[in-house]
C-alpha cells in the first residue's frame, strides 16, 4: 500500500509539473498572440479620435489571457517612429498579468 503510493506520487507530481508547464507555455501564446491583435504594439495601434475615449477604451479591453477587466497604471504620450502615440500600461485585475495598450489620435474628421 504504501510503496505503491510511493510508487504513484512522482508519477503525478511529473504530470502537475508537465500541466503547469504547458499552462505557462499557452499563457505565453496568449500573450505572443495579443501582441499582433490591435492596440498591443506601436506598430498596432488603436486608432481613436479624442483621447478623453482612451481610458475607456483600455478599459473595455479584456485580458487576452483571462478576458479579465484591466485595470489602468499609467497613461503617457509616447513618440515611436515620429508619430505620436497613447502608450497604456495596464494590469489584469483577474490574472495580474500586465499589459501595454497603444494608441493613435486621429483627430475628428468632420472638423476638418
Ligand atoms: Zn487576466
Amino acid at each position: 500500500m504504501l510503496i505503491a503510493e510511493m510508487a504513484k506520487a512522482p508519477r503525478s507530481r511529473t504530470g502537475k509539473r508537465a500541466q503547469e508547464r504547458q499552462l505557462r507555455k499557452l499563457a505565453r501564446l496568449k500573450q505572443e498572440l495579443a501582441a499582433l491583435e490591435p492596440g498591443g504594439s506601436p506598430d498596432r495601434p488603436l486608432v481613436v479620435e479624442v483621447s478623453s475615449v482612451i481610458e475607456g477604451r483600455a478599459r473595455a479591453t479584456p485580458c487576452p489571457l483571462c478576458a479579465g477587466s484591466l485595470r489602468i497604471e499609467q497613461h503617457r504620450a509616447e513618440v515611436v517612429d515620429g508619430k505620436s502615440l497613447r502608450q497604456v500600461e495596464v494590469t489584469c485585475l483577474q490574472c495580474g498579468i500586465p499589459r501595454t495598450l497603444w494608441f493613435r489620435i486621429v483627430g475628428n474628421a468632420r472638423s476638418s
